[in-house]
């Protein structure tokens, strides 16, 4: 089980494997130091005003994808596939892209850094499988996401990938709930993390990533937008971009294609 009802070990080794892209600790650093000095940083040691502004939201950096594909499209239920394996193959696949995510920015989201799971003012906490909350540094919160994620979509009794097997009864609900909280990490990305991803010019993949996965959640109702609604500055500017670039109501001619992809990923 996930989320409220997951545990897992404290000391579990950290799932990302950190650090990647082949960019050196040095060469990112000094990267992050610009874009701090560019962004007008605070150098006098006070902690930044809660409400500081907000540079995701900067439309230099909004703008920026790695494509101008058609999410909404590639999001929707192809014909002749199975409901339950579209959500299986989507949410396996965003579990490996929002960790992706994660691992490139892991190192400077510490116990020191992010001694909460915050995201803008709002601060999550962990459940244990008796439903007792437990208090984690950010890094911990997402450690606990991922390897229960993990240990979820390769259970072959939840996300059965044998022919003939069956997917559980539970299955929409722990989706939804694998949904929630690797919202939480790409949310707490944005929130804690823009910066750096700044630095390393990611900001384009993280979008892009974000998007797409609103509009999936979106599309089959995944997250309550109650949940979600923390982002909806964020949220709002990328999906209803996202949405008007090409002229909507579309005749769906793209999207077989690109569907297949995504089942393949599987
Ligand atoms: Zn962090």
């Amino acid at each position: 089980m996930v989320g409220d009802q997951c545990s897992l070990p404290a000391e579990r080794p950290v799932h990302a494997q950190s650090p990647k892209a082949g960019l050196s600790c040095k060469m990112v650093l000094q990267a992050v130091g610009k874009v701090l000095r560019k962004s007008k940083g605070k150098p006098n040691g006070k902690k930044p005003a809660p409400e500081e502004k907000k540079l995701y939201l900067e439309p230099e950096y909004t703008k920026s994808r790695i494509t101008d594909f058609e999410f909404k499209e590639l999001v929707m239920l192809p014909r002749e596939i199975d409901l339950n394996e579209w959500l299986a193959s989507n949410t396996t696949t965003f579990f490996h892209h929002i960790n992706l995510q994660y691992s490139t920015i892991s190192e400077f989201c510490t116990g020191e850094s992010c001694q909460t799971m915050a995201v803008c003012n709002t601060q999550y906490y962990w459940y244990d499988e008796r439903g007792k909350k437990i208090k984690c540094t950010a890094p911990q919160y997402v450690d606990f996401v991922m390897s229960s994620v993990q240990k979820l979509v390769t259970d072959e009794d939840v996300f059965p990938t044998k022919y003939g097997k069956e997917f559980p009864n539970s299955f929409e609900s722990l989706v939804k709930k694998i949904c929630k909280y690797l919202f939480h990490v790409l949310a707490h990305i944005y929130s804690s993390h823009f910066k750096e991803t700044l630095a390393l010019e990611l900001h384009g993949h993280l979008n892009t990533l974000y998007t797409h996965f609103i509009l999936f959640i979106r599309e089959f109702n995944l997250v309550d937008l109650k949940e979600t609604t923390i982002m909806d500055d964020l949220t709002e500017v990328l999906c209803s971009s996202s949405g008007s670039s090409s002229n909507g109501s579309g005749n769906g001619s793209s999207n077989s294609a690109g569907a297949q992809n995504h089942v393949k990923e599987r």
